[in-house]
Order: C-alpha cells, then structure tokens, then sequence
C-alpha cells in the first residue's frame, strides 16, 4: 500500500488528519494514513508548476509513450489492479475488471481524440492557411470520485497529461488505496517527477487544493453538492478552466414494448448495476397507467426480488456487490424510508443484509401516491416508480428535474423515440438499451445541475487544453 501524498516523485506521510478506507462488504479496515494539510497541498502544486516546462516540451509523442507504458504496466497488472478495486469499493469483481479494461483503452481513445482536434485547417483567404494548433492549461486539478476511483480520474488524468497538463490528483477519501496504485504505475512507467502529485484526504483536503491561486483548472466527478460550491469558488476566476461532471436523477420511460423481459432485463441493468452507484443509473422509472403496466411491474418485482447481492470475490458472483459504506446504505434506506412514510408503496424493500457493512439488498417504490418529491439523486440501489396517463405525461415528469444526465425510452417505435427525443433535455439519451450503457468514445456528460463539460473523446481534449488559431502565409 502507498502512503497518501507523492509530491515530485517521493512518497510522504500526510499532515492533516487520519482517515481510512474499509472493505465495505466485510467492514474490514483496508487502508490507514494522514490526510495532506495545506502546506502539502501547497507543494505538490508547486512541483507541478516546476515540471510544466519540460513536460511541454518533451512533446506529444513522447507524452503518449509514457501514457502507453503506464496502459501496459496496468495490464500486466490487471488482476490485482481489479482486485484493490474490488476490495475497497465493494464491487463484484467482473465489474472491477471491466473498470480496468476502461481505464487502459482511455489511452488510445485519447490519442485519437487530439490528433483529431489539432492540425491544420484550410482557410478561405487568399494566399493564407489557418491553422489550429492546441495548448495545455498548465496546472490542472483532477477530484474524483469513489464510485469507479480508477476509470473516472484516468478519464481526466490521461487526456490532460499528454495533452501536456501537469496534474494534482486528489482522490475521493473513500478510495485511497486505488489512486495510490494507480499514481505508482505512472511513476513506475517512467512519468517524470512532478508531472502527476497526489494529495489524499477528506473535504479539508480537496478545499485547499480547489481554492488554491496557482492552479489553471479543476476537472471534477464527483456530487451535484460538491460540485455546486466549487462552481461558486470558481466564478472569481473566469480565465480558469472547470469542468464538472455531476450526478443526475435519470428517468426511464416504459413505453409498452412487445418483449417485457427485454425491458425487465434493461431496467435492472439501468437501475441496479454498480448497486446503483453509476451518476448515469435509472432512479425513476416511467411505467403507463393499466394492465400492461401492471404487468410489466410484476414481471420487474420478481426480478428485482431476484437480485444476488454478496460479497466481491463470492463464487457465484453476485450481480451487486456492497454499497460504498454502511452510512451509504443507512442513508438509502433513509431516503426510503420517508417516501413510505408519505405514502409510498414498497413492490421491494430494501434491507441491510449485515450489520456493520454496505451490504444491502435492492429496492424498487412506486412513489406514484406521493406528491411534490424532492429532486434529490438517491445514489444507490433504489428505484422509483411513477404511474403515468399518456405518453406526454411522461416525458413532462421525465423532464422535471433540475439534473439533465441520462435518459431512456423502451418502445417499439421509433416514432416515439424520436418524439421523445425531441423533447427530453439530458447528455446521454438511449433507446431500448440500459441508461448505464455509454460508450467510453463518446462524449460522456450532462446538463442543467448534471455538470458542464463532456468527458472522453474529443471533447476531453477540448476542455483539456486551449485551441491557438493561427494564420499564416501560404507559399
Ligand atoms: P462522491 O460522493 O461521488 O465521491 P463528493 O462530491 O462527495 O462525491 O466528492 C468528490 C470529491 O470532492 C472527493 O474527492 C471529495 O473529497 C471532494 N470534496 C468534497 N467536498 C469538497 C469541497 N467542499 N471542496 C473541494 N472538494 C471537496
């Protein structure tokens, strides 16, 4: 296990406070240390501002060297990269291997996506060419979060670094011994001192880091809660680059599909996958007044009922795994717990499986009797059903959120979808297909309080640097 603070390439002890992360399926203390205090943080922004030049000028195609060397030391390592993984998240360890496989195709998704943004340009004045040539910010800051404490800070990490950013990375509290392998795997494949930092620790921690003065961006996973106050911290600051991608209270439209089972299947993928930590799961499901309906939420309940959840390394695997904390699942089951007090009827309940763990079972609430519910992204395996009249209806209680992340239609008409589509406001809109199902190439984001940016692709390396238009002569 890594110590929390790397500063120019030497591992340190923290300043601040103690914190540590558990196994949450068994309750199990997995990793100690000290928080980084101010000072730290303060330093390992200084080495990065140190190691920016030569960083810049050692090029892009050695930049990408490096990023490659770092995807084949991580596949070299893929077992027991998923395995740290799935010890300190809870998750099942399929679900872990699939977040390593992520985290090493970012690099050529990311390679690709800056050849294509940057280069020459035709241009329509005589005698003239433009050209469009790309900058690094400088000194960025990547938060992440616990939920994928691998592929979301690579997500951000790879793009700035060979589009020649220097990082500091602090990592969700919740997950520190994943970013500590991570940042040694960089460092073992030959980043130089400085390049990347790490600084680990609670909220003291990341408010030190984001209201620091020497930092030219912050790229931010993490919640609408957090992200919301670092929005207002950086208002001060237009020259600087912030990019937020938040959470979301996604909506999912039945829209009486032919193959129910079909839709059952998707639902629970939707709703439950991850134990319903993805920022892009299903938390209401849209399901038409009527027998049909009746039907399909039969169907769904059994299924739902049908749910194994266990522990990460259990033979069988289990579909879900823990939630992040026992506190996550006391605050789930919170949530749940006062939508049946004003009325709610459970078709599922969820309960805590063992005490002093995350381990809880899944949840499905018809919240159709409640009235005026709180936007409030619940985050974690429960789903809420809403009866509806018609089909514009739907989409009307499908918009009524503040977030804009995802949003899914099962129909078997197309019509429909594109009806839908017309009017759903959301970054990630899928047809007849999970809402958890992004590609990793695609531009990955949302709107309204879901965030401002879209990760991956081109958009990464838009955000991730600033375009230098240029024109000149043409022989
Ligand atoms: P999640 O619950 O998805 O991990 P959070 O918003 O709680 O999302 O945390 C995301 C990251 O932001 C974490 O690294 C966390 O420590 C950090 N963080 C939390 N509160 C603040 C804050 N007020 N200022 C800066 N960083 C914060």
């Amino acid at each position: 296990m890594t110590l929390p603070v790397m500063i120019d390439g030497e591992w340190f002890q923290g300043q601040g406070e103690v914190f540590s992360s558990l196994n949450p399926a068994t309750g199990e203390l997995f990793w100690q240390g000290n928080a980084a205090d101010d000072a730290q943080v303060s330093a390992a922004v200084a080495a990065a501002r140190k190691a920016s030049a030569e960083w810049v000028k050692l090029g892009f195609d050695q930049r990408v060297n490096i990023a490659r060397r770092f995807a084949e030391l991580l596949g070299g390592q893929k077992e027991a990269f998923a395995t740290c993984i799935a010890t300190e998240t809870g998750k099942p360890l399929w679900e872990a291997r699939t977040e390593v496989g992520a985290m090493i195709g970012k690099i050529d998704i990311s390679v690709k996506a800056y050849g294509e943004r940057t280069g020459q340009r035709s241009s329509e004045v005589a005698g003239a060419r433009a050209v469009l040539r790309h900058k690094p910010h400088g000194v960025v800051a990547v938060f992440g979060p616990y939920n994928f404490p691998g592929h979301l800070p690579n997500g951000h990490i790879v793009p700035a670094l060979i589009a020649g950013n220097t990082v500091v990375f602090k990592p969700s509290e919740l997950t520190p011994a994943v970013a500590g392998k991570m940042v040694e795997l960089w460092l073992e494949a030959g980043l130089p001192s400085g390049v990347l930092n790490l600084v680990q620790g609670a909220k003291e921690t990341g408010i030190a880091l984001a209201n620091h003065r020497d930092i030219d961006g912050l790229f931010f996973t993490g919640s609408s809660a957090t992200g919301e106050i670092l929005h207002k911290q950086f208002a001060g600051n237009p020259g600087k680059i912030l990019a937020l991608e938040m959470g979301g209270n996604n909506p999912l439209i039945v829209d009486e599909p032919a193959d129910v089972q079909a839709a059952v299947y998707e639902t629970i993928q939707s709703a439950y996958i991850t134990s319903g930590q993805r920022c892009t799961c299903a938390r209401r499901l849209l399901v038409p007044e009527g027998a049909w309906g009746d039907g399909f939420l039969d169907a769904l309940t059994k299924a739902v009922e049908a749910i194994q959840v266990g522990g990460a390394f259990d033979d069988p695997a289990p579909f879900m795994g823990s939630v992040i904390s026992e506190a996550a699942a006391e605050g789930v089951l919170a949530a749940q717990e006062q939508l049946l007090k004003r009325g709610a009827l459970a078709l599922v309940q969820g309960r805590k499986l063992q005490a002093g763990t995350g381990l809880m079972s899944p949840a499905l609430i018809d919240v159709t009797p409640v009235a005026d519910i709180e936007d409030e992204e619940v985050f974690g395996p429960l789903l809420q059903v809403i009866r509806y009249g018609d089909f514009d209806e739907a989409i009307q209680r499908a918009n009524d959120t503040r977030f804009g992340l995802s949003a899914g239609l099962f129909s078997d008409s197309e019509e429909r979808f594109e009806y839908f589509y017309q009017r759903i406001r959301a970054g990630i809109v899928n047809w007849n297909k999970q809402l958890t199902g992004a590609s990793s190439a695609a531009p990955f984001g949302g709107v309204g309080a879901s965030g401002n940016h879209r990760a991956s692709a081109w958009y990464a390396a838009d955000y991730c640097s600033y375009p230098v238009a240029g024109m000149e002569a043409a022989n």
